[in-house]
């Protein structure tokens, strides 16, 4: 096989409407599989890049890393994978594979020279630009590709790629389970992936929305309880509560409102990340010795944990399923907070 020619939606320059386009996928190497893409979920990720608030600089940017779709072929020595096979391709593509963080299975984290190379906008161990899951085809080395257990419809699965790993991992890490209360502040893509989660692990969910126009859509979700940050009674009578707080919110918050709602000891995660520098008072961590953390997506071996815990436990994403031509729409709506909860972008329409 040569190199292949497929159908993509990318951005030409930073802010620009995302048009469609043709982009070539490399020939399979030995331990190469091609993936007929299926859906591609639609991560505010995408925006903060593509509206360059990231910094990048190279376009066009086809975005895209929450993918799903079969194998179709596979390269001579792949021996994980066969085609026919349900698989998911999330952040990253590839990393040195040698590092401490990539021989612990933290691969999102490799410090080695390759570093973790992003699914898209990203430059792979080839040199070339790496390009994302907004496209019909991606071939990636099999070791970086999950497998979506059966009983995951591929749709709602795809956004597990990103939403499903980044609120797992910590929760997971900071031991969200019977007895710890647990706040998700921003019910959106991330945000209601995390009530699910959180609920199923067996935590006491609180959501913190700006309104309380998804109170009902919440508590169906598995939150125990729902407040408006925009009513400050709630951060009075919240104060001291939780045990952990994951902030998912993709734009400037007042974080010391929120480490006050810590108990003792509590931990603040940071998963959003807008543009800007994040401040915190000095105070509002020493009284109650609180701790500031954040966390990005998650290594292999803990997304693929995640996708055997979501199948366990019947989980997957509450998603909008679009056509691509309406991708610059959806968009649109991401950054009015209108999403209910992941737009998923039909592969087939591309
Ligand atoms: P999303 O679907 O747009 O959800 C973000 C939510 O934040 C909104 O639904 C809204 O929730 C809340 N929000 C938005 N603007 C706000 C404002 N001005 N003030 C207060 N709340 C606001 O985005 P997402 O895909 O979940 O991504 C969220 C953030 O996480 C982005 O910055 C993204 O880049 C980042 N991210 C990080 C990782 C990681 O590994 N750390 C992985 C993926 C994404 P309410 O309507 O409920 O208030
Ligand atoms: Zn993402
Ligand atoms: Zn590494």
């Amino acid at each position: 096989m040569t190199h292949k020619t497929v159908h993509a939606y990318a951005a030409p320059a930073p802010k620009a409407p995302l048009e469609r386009t043709t982009i070539t996928r490399r020939e399979l190497g030995a331990h190469d599989i091609l993936i007929d893409i299926k859906y591609a979920g639609i991560c505010h990720s995408d925006l903060h890049t593509v509206r360059g608030e990231w910094g990048h600089e190279t376009f066009p940017i086809v975005p895209g890393h929450e993918i799903a779709g079969v194998v179709s072929e596979v390269g001579s020595g792949v021996t994980r994978y066969a085609p026919g096979d349900r698989v998911g391709v999330g952040c990253f593509v590839d990393s040195c594979r040698e590092c401490d963080n990539c021989r612990a299975g933290l691969q999102q984290h490799c410090t080695g020279e390759l570093g973790s190379v992003g699914t898209y906008a990203a430059t792979g161990r080839d040199g070339e630009f790496t390009q994302g899951g907004y496209s019909t085809h991606l071939v990636v080395d099999e070791n970086y590709a999950l497998s979506i257990p059966e009983s995951l419809p591929l749709d709602a699965a795809a956004p597990l790629l990103c939403a499903g790993i980044t609120l797992y991992s910590p929760l997971a890490r900071w031991q969200a389970g019977p007895g710890k209360k647990v706040a998700v502040v921003g019910l959106g893509g991330l945000g209601h992936m995390g009530v699910k989660l959180a609920h199923a692990m067996g935590a006491e969910v609180t959501v913190l929305s700006q309104s309380l126009r998804k109170k009902d859509d919440g508590l169906r979700l598995g939150a125990d309880h729902y407040h408006a940050t925009s009513d400050p009674a709630t951060f009075e009578a919240l104060a001291g509560t939780f045990d952990l707080i994951l902030n998912t919110v993709s734009a400037d918050l007042d974080l010391d409102a929120y480490i006050g709602l810590l108990k003792t000891g509590g931990t603040l995660v940071q998963l959003g990340a807008p543009e800007n520098k994040l401040a915190v008072s000095p105070f509002a961590l020493v009284q109650g010795r609180k701790s500031f953390s954040g966390s990005m997506i998650g290594g292999l071996p803990e997304t693929q944990e995640m996708l055997d815990f979501c199948a366990e436990h019947g989980i997957v994403s509450d998603i909008e399923l679009i056509r691509a031509d309406r991708i610059n729409e959806a968009y649109e709506r991401v950054l009015a907070s209108d999403v209910r909860y992941r737009f998923v972008i039909d592969a087939a329409t591309i």
